[in-house]
């Protein structure tokens, strides 16, 4: 009996709705777009060692260590760097900062959910861009008065991406608004546009450590930009929570970016199973969205997307089916291991 507690504004808000994190173990998991390998081996040394004395002090509100590595490699400077825990809370506090605006933001109709969820807590106007019949995105329509633009690039849970110079001539045309670059896929085989936040002031761009640095579980992201977005992000981070990361996410953090050669090869091995999953899937009637992530966005020719999931979860696979106008014939499946994937084929084959 206690509603009557909640704010106005708590009746109406539509919270984000994560994949599923099933507590059976030996469950194939193709739904939330996990790295299926662990991060670099480096950590299990920062976790033996870590200094438990440590843990009764905050940590360093300013992450600089984190601040200056992503830094050097970028070949940035660190005031070109927000951190904040997981990209989640940097593109919350992106909205809060940025999208307060008259006119209405412009995103994609079929992008990342969490950006229309964020306009709902923040009370901000938003339009959705169709994207065109393939699934790219409309650049042309986002040529009218904003309050600023974001978009995933590549876009989830599609898996197309935009290139440098198609990103360069948005940025271009809108020189009067924020545009912000959601990258949470871009190592799986993108162009970056980091190199565009050094010539232009509009530009913001997002990255995490969840997907191509298997750590999704220690919730870290940042933004890259011209120093007084940053400022503007900092400004609203610590009105919020000046101690966003633990210290332990920070020195693993750090790990992860000081292990290029690992890096390389996992990502590396995700796409070679990508393009080897690709081909076995058109061999059994799926479409195939062309992608540059570490997931699939695939829709078969006769049979129905939802009972496919179905199907699968009954063999121990999932996979995410969103049941929305458009999209619903599709399934998003994430690239896991070789062979998580072989089994994954031979589920299909037996439908
Ligand atoms: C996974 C994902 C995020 C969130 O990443 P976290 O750093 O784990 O919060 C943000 N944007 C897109 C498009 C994603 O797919």
């Amino acid at each position: 009996m206690s509603r009557q507690y909640w704010s106005k504004p708590l009746f109406d808000l539509v919270p984000y709705t994560p994949g599923e994190q099933p507590k059976i173990v030996d469950l194939i998991k193709l739904n939330t777009n996990e790295n299926p390998y662990p991060p670099t081996p480096a950590i299990k040394h920062i976790l033996a060692e870590f200094p438990i004395d440590h843990l009764k002090r905050y940590p360093d509100p300013e992450s600089s260590d984190l601040k200056n590595c992503l830094a050097q490699y970028h070949n940035i400077n660190s005031d070109n760097v927000f951190i904040g825990n997981g990209s989640d809370e940097v593109l919350a506090h992106v909205f809060m900062a940025f999208f307060r605006q008259e006119n209405p933001i412009l995103m994609p109709d079929i992008s990342y959910s969490f950006y229309t969820v964020y306009c709902n807590l923040y009370d901000i106007k938003y339009q959705l861009q169709p994207l065109k019949d393939d699934f790219s995105i409309s650049l042309e329509d986002y040529a009218q008065p904003n309050g600023g633009i974001i978009f995933a690039n590549p876009n989830a849970p599609t898996g197309r991406a935009l290139s440098l110079s198609q990103i360069e001539a948005l940025l271009k045309r809108n020189s009067d608004s924020l545009v912000v670059v959601d990258e949470a896929y871009v190592d799986f085989g993108a162009q970056s546009a980091i190199e565009l936040t050094q010539r232009y002031d509009n530009c913001l761009v997002i990255q995490t450590l969840s997907k191509s640095r298997s750590l999704a579980a220690q919730r870290i992201g940042f933004a890259i930009g011209n120093p007084e977005l940053i400022e503007g992000l900092e400004r609203v981070k610590n009105s919020f929570n000046s101690y966003p990361l633990s210290s332990v996410s920070q020195k693993m953090a750090v790990a992860a970016y000081q292990d290029e050669n690992y890096f390389q090869e996992t990502v590396t091995k995700v796409i070679n199973t990508r393009t080897w999953t690709q081909a076995e899937l058109e061999a059994l009637d799926f479409e195939v969205i062309p992608s540059k992530t570490n997931f699939l966005f695939v829709s078969h020719k006769t049979l129905d997307a939802a009972k496919i999931m179905d199907s699968l979860r009954a063999k121990g696979i999932i996979v995410r089916h969103f049941s929305k106008p458009k999209i619903d014939k599709y399934l998003r499946i994430s690239i896991g291991t070789d062979d998580q994937m072989e089994r994954l084929i031979a589920a299909l084959k037996t439908l």
